[in-house]
Parts: structure tokens; C-alpha cells; sequence
């Protein structure tokens, strides 16, 4: 196996690139298109562009959008994109007042939050409203368009005209929800900033520090500690888990903002990082999968008659295969439509995000039976980051080796071992396949004479 690690590293990456050439030809294809389609964007009429330029004040050129929603996107003199507006008759016609529509112009920011409203028309009685809509419609103005506006909870509706209310309401949560799925709003639009999460950051932190100490004090209780503090904090808690997404969007290249996103670019990037100098550290002792897979499979052993399981190492060593596959269709399938999400295939994400459909429950419930039985059998055969992983950590820098020689050869290390990882060609000559081995120390616990142990490759 090992040797054809360099060669399916090679086809992996080769194939991510393809798939990544691919959608970024297709997309740069399809904007070339819609640069054509001329017919569909073009300048505002000046009366559009005087009331919108009541809310824009720093409008500089204004395009309608008549292709999609009709929708105004808003530049200023640098060119610089402003936002976009649009009127909530040409968005919800649905939707009436005591009268009929009540027309507003409403805008959004670069940042996605409400300009000021301006009220075009209504046919709402004079009697309830006169006065009050403009006080009313005030109450939006900076709004982020991703909080949902509830009458008397966030806004106080206007005295006696309920019906009014609501419908200015009802127009703008509904137009806001529509606009909100157009390319221009999804791809343009900064998201609100959201408080940096220093809390999880120093938490994520402390969990690798944690789980490197393991590997290079050898500890056992420690492993089963960072293992199960992280399935309760990354699990658990946060349900933040590495999936095949995390190598899509890696690949695809659309990275997400690191500011709202600071705790997705740490876990990616530290697990990626350590693993060409400690190898399987993430899947060793920090991966909730494995941690859920590992308790099952030791709760249930003392009802399973062997300790490990019986899979034969001819049949284990074509079936390892496997994981490389689902790393190359999942990750490829993320990159090449554009959705990274498509590459989410793990069954223990519908365990920590209680969310999924029958297939994925079914999936999963099946998984944690076969790992009651077999030791990890999702990292072992089916797992795209165990596989991803494990090319990058083939020729990591600290691992399983002798500490000293002659060991007395009794190959209880080879029995003990649950992945199959570690064999002698001879006696003085131990192999030891890093990308199978998760570093679970049972080996080095148990070895008789104490010459296995975790340390730098090639150091005498
Ligand atoms: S192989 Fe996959 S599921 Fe298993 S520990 Fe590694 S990342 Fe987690
Ligand atoms: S028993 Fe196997 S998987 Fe565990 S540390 Fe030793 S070689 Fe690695």
C-alpha cells in the first residue's frame, strides 16, 4: 500500500485541480453570457434614479436588473458596489393594506442591512395613518436583513392600524426573503460581522495542544480525554466538524470570509497542518466521528468475542481503497456544481446536527452498528477526510517506531493493532502505514520489551 500512496496522492489532486478548472471555466463562460445579455441591465429611468438616490445618497450610476426580480444595483463614483433596491409592489404584489398596496422603496446595503424606506404610495384611510408611516417605516432603517421583523416584538406597530401595519411588514419581510436569494445579494453583499469567537478559538487551540502532548507523551488516559472533550466541544457543543466539504471549498477556491469564519479556517488548517508532523492526530484524538465510533466499539466489547474484528487483512487491504474513491466523487462532486455542500457525505453529521433525511438516519444507524462490531469501520474504509488526511501524513515527520533495539520480536504489536497499520518485513525492519494508523498507542502499551514509542522518524 504504501507505495501507492505518491500515486493516488497524484490522481486526487489532479482531479480536484480538473474539477476546479472546470466550474471556473463554466462560471467565467456564463458572466461572459450575461454580459451579453444587455437587454436585461440597463440604466435606470430618472425618476427611479431621483427617489433612489434618496436613499443612496452617494449613488453615483444605477442599473436595473429586469432579468430576475426587478431589482436597482447601486455604484458609487469609484465604481464601487453601494447595494441594491427595489419596490415591494414589483416584489410582493401579494400583498395589500386596508386599501391595497402600500408601495415602498427599500434598500440594501453592502453590508446587508436596510437603507431608510421611502414610501411611494398607499391607498390606506388618511383617518389612521396620516402622520404616522413615515415615524413607522423609520423603525427599519438599519436593520440587518438577516433578522426577521415582527410586529410589537422588534417594531411597534402604528395605534389603530393594525391592518396597515402588518401589510408594510408582511411586504418587507417577504421581499427581503426573496431578494435575499439572487445571486447579486448571495455574492455581493458583505455579511454582517459577527463578534469575533475568541472564546472558541482559544478552546480549538487548547484541544490540538492537548491532543499533541497525547501523541508525544504516549498516554493513554490522555488520548481518551482530548478524544472525548473534543466529541463533547467540537461534537456536542459547537457541532463543528471537518467534513469533504471543508476540502471542496478548499479546492473550489472560494473561501469563505475569514472574519465571520475564523473558527472553520482553524480547524481546516491546523488538522491539514499537523498531520505532515504528527500524522493522524486530527482522526487519532480529535475527530468527534471517531470518538462516537470508539465508545460504541468499547462499550460493546465485552459482549464481542474477539477484541478486535475479523475482517481478513487480504479483503481489509483492497477495501481501504474505498475511502480514497468516496474522497475523489465527494469532493469533486462539491467543486465541479459550485456547492460544496453536495461533498457532505458523513452519517455522524446528521448525529450532531440532529438534521437529515431517512436515507442519512438510516445510513447513520448502520454505521454506528457496523462500528460496534468493527473498530471504526467509517475512518477505516469510507471516511474523504480520514483518506485526505492520510496522504498528506504519509511521510509525517513523528510517528510509531523502535526506540530500541533488538526488540524481541513476538509481533504482539502486529495482533494488537486495530487498522492493520503495523507489520515487520524482518526483525529489525517495522513498517508502519501512517495513513492507516491513528495513533491509538495500544501498540506501544502493549509491547512487552517497551521499545515501541511515538518519535521522529529516522532519529537513532
Ligand atoms: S477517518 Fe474520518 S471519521 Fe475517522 S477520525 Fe479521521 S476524519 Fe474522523
Ligand atoms: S496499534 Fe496500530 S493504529 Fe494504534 S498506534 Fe499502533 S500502529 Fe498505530
Amino acid at each position: 500500500m504504501k507505495k501507492q500512496y505518491p500515486i493516488l496522492s497524484f490522481i486526487i489532486l489532479l482531479c480536484f485541480l480538473a474539477s476546479s478548472f472546470l466550474y471556473h471555466g463554466i462560471q467565467a463562460a456564463d458572466q461572459a453570457s450575461e454580459g451579453t445579455l444587455s437587454k436585461n441591465v440597463d440604466i435606470a429611468q430618472a425618476g427611479q434614479q431621483k427617489q433612489i438616490r434618496e436613499i443612496f445618497p452617494q449613488a453615483h450610476s444605477i442599473h436595473i436588473n429586469r432579468k430576475d426580480r426587478i431589482h436597482y444595483i447601486i455604484y458609487d463614483k469609484q465604481s464601487m458596489f453601494l447595494g441594491i433596491a427595489f419596490y415591494t409592489k414589483d416584489i410582493a404584489p401579494d400583498i395589500y393594506g386596508y386599501g391595497g398596496h402600500v408601495n415602498l422603496l427599500v434598500g440594501i446595503t453592502a453590508q446587508g442591512t436596510l437603507t431608510s424606506i421611502k414610501l411611494i404610495n398607499h391607498l390606506e384611510t388618511p383617518a389612521y395613518v396620516e402622520g404616522k408611516l413615515l415615524p413607522f417605516l423609520q423603525q427599519f432603517s438599519g436593520r440587518s436583513i438577516q433578522d426577521k421583523i415582527v410586529l410589537d416584538q422588534n417594531v411597534n406597530a402604528i395605534t389603530h392600524a393594525t391592518v396597515s401595519s402588518t401589510a408594510v411588514v408582511n411586504a418587507l419581510n417577504q421581499s427581503i426573503a426573496k431578494m435575499s436569494t439572487l445571486r447579486v445579494v448571495q455574492e455581493k453583499l458583505i455579511p454582517p460581522r459577527s463578534s469575533f469567537p475568541a472564546k472558541d478559538i482559544i478552546l480549538t487551540l487548547l484541544l490540538f495542544m492537548l491532543a499533541i502532548i497525547s501523541v508525544l507523551t504516549s498516554q493513554p488516559i490522555l488520548r481518551w480525554f482530548t478524544l472525548l472533550s473534543s466529541l463533547l466541544y467540537l461534537g456536542i457543543l459547537k457541532g463543528s466538524m471537518i467534513s469533504a466539504s471543508n476540502i471542496a471549498v478548499l479546492f473550489s477556491g472560494r473561501w469563505p470570509l475569514f472574519q465571520t469564519n475564523p473558527h472553520w479556517y482553524l480547524l481546516t488548517f491546523f488538522s491539514i497542518l499537523c498531520a505532515p508532523y504528527f500524522g493522524m492526530v486530527f482522526c487519532g484524538y480529535l475527530c468527534p466521528f471517531a470518538g462516537t465510533q470508539e465508545i460504541l466499539h468499547a462499550l460493546t466489547k465485552k459482549i464481542r468475542k474477539q477484541r478486535t474484528d475479523t475482517i481478513s487483512p487480504a479483503i481489509e487491504n483492497k477495501a481501504r481503497f474505498i475511502k480514497y474513491a468516496v474522497l475523489m466523487i465527494a469532493v469533486s462532486a462539491g467543486i465541479l456544481t459550485g456547492h460544496p455542500n453536495i461533498a457532505i457525505i458523513e452519517p455522524f453529521i446528521t448525529l450532531f446536527t440532529f438534521n437529515g433525511s431517512h436515507a442519512a438516519w438510516i445510513l447513520l444507524g448502520l454505521m454506528l452498528l457496523l462500528s460496534m462490531i468493527y473498530y471504526r469501520f467509517w475512518c477505516r474504509f469510507f471516511c474523504p477526510v480520514g483518506a485526505f488526511l492520510g496522504l498528506i501524513a504519509q511521510k509525517s515527520l513523528w510517528g510509531i517506531t523502535l526506540k530500541k533495539y533488538p526488540c524481541s520480536y513476538c509481533l504482539k504489536c502486529e495482533q494488537i493493532c486495530p487498522t492493520r497499520a503495523i507489520n515487520f518485513q524482518n526483525k529489525d525492519h517495522l513498517r508502519v502505514d501512517t495513513p492507516e494508523c491513528v495513533l491509538c498507542l495500544e501498540c506501544v502499551n502493549n509491547c512487552p520489551d517497551r521499545t515501541l514509542g511515538v518519535r521522529r522518524y529516522g532519529k537513532k
